[in-house]
C-alpha cells in the first residue's frame, strides 16, 4: 500500500512516497522552506503543486501528515475530519512553530487531492500513555487544569519505531521488555518504555525540556527566564527565541549546531566545543540513569537519530561505565559500526551484557506510513457487539504453595468459599492481612488455585492507605514490584515483590477474539454506558486464553468512577453492568 507521507516542519519540508509493508522509498521530495512573509500557505504551495505533478502518475491509497503537537485529544493516528481538522487548530497554542504549518499542509493537500483520505500522525500520541505522577509539572493545580500545562512529549513515532525494532532483532514481543530510546538528531529526547508503553520522556509540554539539543537548552533552572528579563531587558519572546534557537550545542559551542562540526573541533582542542561536548553527554547519561531507576531496571538502550546513529564517541561517552545497570560496552563494535538500509540495527553491547546496548536506523516516513495503512485496513476498528459481562474485582491474593505454608500452615488446602466465573478459579474461605508501611488491611480474601508467584492486587486507594507505590501491572509481571507484609493464622511472610494494581483487563477467548476483531495483548477503549455516568475505559489490555470467559475486570476505584453497582461483597463480582469495545489501539 503506498502512503504519500507530508512532513511540513518549520525549517524544511519533506514528502515521500513510501510502501508501508517493506518501506520502500517509491518517490521523494524536499525542500528548505523559504521562512514565510506571505504565511505558511504561500511559502507551502509551490512545493505541493510540484509534488502533486511529479508524483502523479503514482498510485495512492492515502495521505500521512505528520503533526507535532496532538495535546491531551489523540492517543494515536487519526483519520482527518472537519473536526480533527479544528482540534488541530485549537491545540496551536500548545504549539506555535509547529501546528499552523501542519495545518496549512493539510488544508492545501485536501485542496489538491480531493479524492484522497488524509491522516494525521502525532509525534505526541505515543506518549499518551505517561502515567499522571510523569505527565504533571508542580504548579499550582487551578493553573495547570485550565491551560492544559503538562508534559506531553514528542518524537513519539520515532520512539516508537526503533523500540519496535530493537524486539524484532532482539526476538521478543516489544510488550516484554523495557527499552530506553535516545533520539538524537537536531532535536533530541529519550523515551522509558516499559512493556511497550512509554512511561516517561524528556521533552515536555513543549519541545524545549530534556536533553541538550541542536539549537535548544534543554532542562534549566526555570528561575533563569526571570533573571534574564532582569539583567538585560529581554522580554518573554526573545527569551522563548534565545532558548529554542540560539542555546543547546550552538549556544555552548559558538561553533554552530552541527555535532559533526564540534567533534570535530573538540578533537582539534576547542575548550568551548569539548564542554558542549561534555554537557551534551552528561545530560544524557543522568536521563539514562533516571529512566533505569523508573523502569527499576533495562532490557534494551537504544541510540537513534543523526548522532545516535553515526556518532560513536557520543555513543561511547553515554554508555560506558554502565556496568551497574548490567549493560557493558563493545568498544571495538561500536567504533566499527555501521549502521545501512540491509543492517539497520546493530548491538554494540558484549555478548555478556545482560542489557542490550544498539544503534538503530529510525524511520518516522515509514511509521508514518504504517499507522496510515493500519487505519486504511481497519485495524483500528473493532466489533462493538456482543456486550460485555463487567465484574468488578476488590483486592486479593495469590499465593504460592511456599507462602501459604508460612501463613496457615504447612500443607494447608485452601477451601473453595465460591467459584468465580473464570473456570477453574475460586474466591477461598481463607483471607490474609497486607500490612503496609503505613497501614494495614485485613481479610484480603486468597484467590485460589496456587501460583507459581505471589501477587497482590489492591486499589489506588489501597496504595495511599498501606504506603505502597504500586505499578500497573498486567496479572504475573511482578518484576521489580513493590512488596509487604502478609499476616496469616500461622505465621507471617515478607513478601519481596508482588504488589499490583491490575491492568483493567477484559477476558476472553479465541473464539471471542475472532469476533470482535482484537487479538491476545491488544490494548482497546471500552464504553460503559449502561447508567447516567456511563464513560469510556482507555487503556483496557485483552487477554485471550481457550480457558476464558468473556468478561471485563475493573477494580472498586474503577467501578466506583463509572458507578457499577456491584451486587454482593464478593471477590470477583459480576455486575449488571455491560461494555462495548469503541476502537483498538493501533500501537506496533
Ligand atoms: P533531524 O532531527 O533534523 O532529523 P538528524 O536526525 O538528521 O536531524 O540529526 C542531525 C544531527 O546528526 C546533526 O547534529 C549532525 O551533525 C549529526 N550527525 C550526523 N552524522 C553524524 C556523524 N557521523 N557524527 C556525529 N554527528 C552526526
Amino acid at each position: 500500500m503506498h502512503i504519500l507521507v507530508l512532513n511540513a516542519g518549520s525549517s524544511s519540508i519533506k514528502a515521500a512516497v513510501v510502501e508501508a509493508g517493506t518501506g520502500e522509498r517509491i518517490f521523494e521530495l524536499g525542500a528548505d522552506r523559504l521562512l514565510d512573509r506571505g504565511g505558511h500557505r504561500k511559502a507551502l504551495h509551490p512545493f505541493l503543486l510540484e509534488l502533486k505533478d511529479k508524483a502523479g502518475g503514482l498510485d495512492i491509497a492515502g495521505i500521512g501528515h505528520r503533526v507535532v503537537h496532538g495535546g491531551a485529544e489523540f492517543d494515536g493516528a487519526t483519520r482527518i475530519t472537519d473536526e480533527v481538522e479544528q482540534k488541530i487548530e485549537a491545540l496551536s497554542d500548545l504549539a506555535p512553530l509547529h501546528n499552523p504549518i501542519n495545518l496549512a499542509g493539510i488544508r492545501l493537500a485536501r485542496e489538491l487531492w480531493p479524492e484522497l483520505p488524509q491522516f494525521a500522525v502525532f509525534d505526541t500520541a505515543f506518549h499518551h500513555s505517561l502515567p499522571k505522577r510523569a505527565q504533571t509539572y508542580a504548579l499550582p493545580k487551578d493553573l495547570i487544569r485550565e491551560y492544559g500545562i503538562r508534559r506531553y512529549g514528542f518524537h513519539g513515532m520515532s520512539h516508537k519505531y526503533v523500540a519496535g525494532r530493537a524486539a524484532t532483532f532482539l526476538k521478543d514481543d516489544y510488550r516484554n521488555l523495557r527499552i530506553i530510546s535516545c533520539h538524537l538528531g537536531n532535536g533530541c529526547s529519550v523515551a522509558a518504555i516499559e512493556f511497550g508503553r512509554s512511561i516517561e520522556t524528556s521533552m515536555g509540554m513543549t519541545p524545549l525540556e530534556g536533553l541538550v539539543m541542536g539549537t535548544r537548552s534543554g532542562d534549566i533552572d526555570p528561575g533563569i527566564p526571570a533573571y534574564l528579563h532582569q539583567k538585560t531587558g529581554m522580554n518573554t519572546e526573545e527569551i522563548d527565541a534565545l532558548l529554542n534557537r540560539d542555546s543547546g550545542l550552538k549556544g555552548l559551542s559558538g561553533a554552530g549546531n552541527d555535532m559533526r562540526g564540534i567533534l570535530e573541533r573538540s578533537t582539534q582542542g576547542d575548550p568551548d566545543c569539548q564542554l558542549a561536548v561534555q554537557v551534551y553527554t552528561h545530560r544524557l547519561r543522568k536521563y539514562i540513569g533516571a529512566y533505569a531507576a523508573v523502569m527499576g531496571g533495562v532490557d534494551a538502550i537504544v541510540f537513534t537519530g543523526g548522532i545516535g546513529e553515526n556518532s560513536s564517541i557520543i555513543r561511547h561517552r553515554a554508555a560506558q561505565r554502565l556496568d551497574y545497570l548490567g549493560a557493558v560496552i563493545d568498544e571495538d563494535r561500536n567504533h566499527t559500526l555501521q549502521l545501512s538500509e540491509t543492517e539497520d540495527v546493530i548491538a554494540f553491547s558484549r555478548s555478556h551484557s545482560r542489557v542490550k546496548l544498539l544503534a538503530i536506523r529510525t524511520d518516522e516516513q515509514l511509521a508514518i506510513a504504517r499507522d496510515c495503512a493500519k487505519l486504511l485496513r481497519h485495524e483500528d476498528e473493532v466489533n462493538t457487539r456482543p456486550a460485555i459481562p463487567i465484574a468488578i474485582s476488590a483486592r486479593h491474593c495469590h499465593l504460592t504453595r511456599a507462602t501459604l505454608d508460612k501463613l496457615y500452615g504447612e500443607g494447608h488446602e485452601l477451601t473453595v468459599k465460591k467459584w468465580l466465573s473464570q473456570p477453574g478459579q475460586f474466591a477461598a474461605e481463607e483471607s490474609v492481612t497486607v500490612v503496609g508501611p503505613r497501614n494495614r488491611i485485613e481479610r484480603v480474601r486468597i484467590l485460589g488455585p496456587l501460583r507459581s508467584v505471589d501477587q497482590v492486587e489492591i486499589s489506588r486507594t489501597d496504595e495511599f492507605f498501606l504506603g505502597i507505590d504500586a505499578p500497573v501491572r498486567e496479572s504475573g509481571k511482578v518484576d521489580n514490584t513493590p512488596g509487604c507484609q502478609l499476616l496469616g493464622p500461622a505465621g507471617s511472610a515478607d513478601l519481596e515483590d508482588g504488589v499490583i494494581c491490575a491492568w483493567r483487563h477484559i477476558h476472553m477467548t479465541p473464539e471471542d477474539a475472532a469476533q470482535f476483531g482484537v487479538k491476545d495483548r491488544d490494548v482497546v477503549e471500552v464504553a460503559v454506558s449502561t447508567n447516567e455516568r456511563g464513560l469510556i475505559f482507555g487503556n483496557v489490555l485483552i487477554r485471550v486464553n481457550p480457558d476464558y470467559k468473556l468478561e471485563m475486570h475493573i477494580d472498586t476505584d474503577e467501578g466506583n468512577a463509572a458507578e457499577i453497582q456491584s451486587g454482593d461483597a464478593g471477590v470477583i463480582d459480576v455486575t449488571d453492568s455491560l461494555a462495548t469495545l469503541r476502537k483498538r489501539a493501533t500501537v506496533a
